[in-house]
């Protein structure tokens, strides 16, 4: 039989990128021939780390590129990730359609008999559908959060969505309105749901494009979430009335270092950044348990106002601290670090080191890492979760809000800003995370969890192995 060929296309930014290298490395590992498409742009970008450089050279794990549409201007717009989002889900189709009908007349490249997507890439289950190839839709958000977003437009029926007006937003309304009537979920607030229901505009782009995408999964002969069968027990059952074939295989960071990666590439891959290394051995020069991590993922941005509030916050809260400024965070400002208060470098100096990105699954399982202080993105989530670290959540963004909710109501392993994350906030919820026993315990809990689902007779592991068998069927 010819060896299993699929082609995974990830939405071009880090928390897409990053999940489906790691699941086409696991993949690869287990035999199958790997087409791992990046958008021209990122293709030019990305820092050959280790771990890609190690699946690069290797027999069947070849990269390949598409442009995603924009123009230099685009790219240096304000509006840069919506104008991405729009360019390459309306104009990548027939790149990638072209790409898949070069991959089939190459010699030497076996068959694609899969293409696995990532979120907000349909267009490519539609291209693969037309040629007969078998699809995996890979969402890469919690269970949760793609349940909830399937029933955006149950929302809508009932009057939920849109907000009636701009008041909406701030007079209480999506804190005080409880939606308890999805099956699998607990009773929920809407401001719990994606940040697009914020929204007075029912044609609102970012409303439509979710709630479309999250349904057209269907089209899809399988669905991949970086997810637990224990930790999202009842979003599961309940999908899985919908959805026959799911595999759960997260946490992905704890499959590749229990199936035989000794750790090694955990946290190393295709970095859009030029990686921070040397923080580790900052790290190892630090007390267990003593240090607050803080990043808040690839896409969020502030204001140098809400910056000076965390970087007193942190000052205050007398802990040492690793915190990712990357470049983009700091609205108006190319070098966000430089937009620090001038005195604070001063005031913490000794205790803490700013960087712009660092291998992150490796530093949460760093000893010295106390708690992390995250936007609430899924992948930083499930890392912090595998590593068993509490979380200071500030989400701010799509599913960040739905993560949020899970891990501090459900799962007990963190605590919630307010929107507004005053400094005396910031200080007060980092040393009640770090004090807290409770949150500890339960973050010690989930790890081992997590790791027991992706050891051997796991679930995920389970699951890896079964999805791996589909790859080479006719229909997945
Ligand atoms: N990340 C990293 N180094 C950093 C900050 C982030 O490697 O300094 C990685 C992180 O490990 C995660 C991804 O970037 O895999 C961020 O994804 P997430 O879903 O948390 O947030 P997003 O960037 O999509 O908002």
């Amino acid at each position: 039989m010819a060896r299993p060929h699929v082609v995974v296309l990830p939405y071009p930014e880090a928390g897409n990128i990053n999940p489906a290298l790691q699941i086409a490395k696991l993949l690869h590992r287990h035999g199958a021939y790997v087409t791992f498409v990046n958008t021209e742009h990122n293709h030019a970008r990305v820092q050959d780390t280790e771990g890609a450089a190690a699946v690069r050279g290797r027999d069947g794990f070849c990269f390949e590129a598409i442009p995603d549409g924009l123009s230099v201007a685009d790219r240096a717009a304000q509006d840069y990730n919506i104008g991405l989002c729009v360019s390459i889900t309306t104009r990548g189709a027939a790149p990638f359609r072209a790409l898949l009908a070069r991959l089939v007349a190459e010699p030497g490249v076996p068959p694609v008999t899969c293409v696995l997507t990532t979120l907000l890439m349909g267009f490519a289950l539609d291209v693969a559908r037309e040629q007969g190839i078998p699809t995996m839709a890979f969402w890469t958000c919690s269970a949760a959060s793609f349940l909830a977003d399937m029933r955006l437009p149950e929302l809508e029926e009932r009057g939920y969505v849109p907000l009636k007006d701009a008041s909406y937003l701030t007079n209480g309304h999506l804190d005080t309105t409880v939606i308890d009537w999805i099956p699998g979920m607990p009773p929920m607030r809407l401001g719990d749901f994606s940040s697009f229901v914020r929204t007075t505009d029912r044609d609102d782009f970012c409303l439509r494009l979710i709630a479309s995408e999250a349904n057209n999964c269907k089209k899809a002969d399988a669905l991949v979430l970086n997810t637990f069968d224990g930790l999202e027990t009842d979003v599961l059952a309940a999908l899985r009335t919908e959805y026959p074939r799911i595999y759960t295989i997260g946490p992905l960071g704890c499959l590749l270092q229990g199936d035989g990666d000794g750790g090694s590439s955990t946290g190393r891959g295709l970095s859009l950044w030029k990686q921070d290394s040397e923080c580790l051995a900052w790290l190892d020069a630090q007390e267990p348990r003593s240090v607050v991590y803080v990043s808040f993922g690839s896409i969020a941005v502030v204001t140098p106002e809400q910056l000076a509030e965390f970087a007193w916050g942190l000052a205050a809260s007398g802990h040492p601290f690793l915190w990712c400024i990357r470049d983009g965070l700091v609205l108006g400002c190319s070098d966000g670090a430089a937009a620090l208060p001038a005195a604070f470098a001063a005031e913490t100096a000794g205790r803490g080191r700013v960087t712009s990105w660092c291998p992150q699954e490796q530093v949460l399982r760093h000893p010295a890492v106390g708690c992390f202080l995250t936007h609430s993105g899924w992948n930083s989530t499930c890392e912090s979760m595998a590593a068993g670290v509490p979380m200071v959540c500030w989400p701010g963004f799509a599913d960040q809000y739905t993560n949020c909710r899970y891990v501090c109501e459900a799962w007990g392993i963190g605590v919630r800003l307010d929107a507004e994350a005053k400094r005396e906030q910031v200080a007060e919820h980092v040393k009640a995370t770090m004090a807290s026993e409770e949150m500890r315990r339960d973050a010690a809990k989930w790890k081992a969890e997590a790791e027991a689902a992706a050891g051997p007779g796991g679930s995920s592991y389970q699951n890896l192995r079964a999805m791996v068998r589909a790859l080479g069927s006719s229909s997945n």
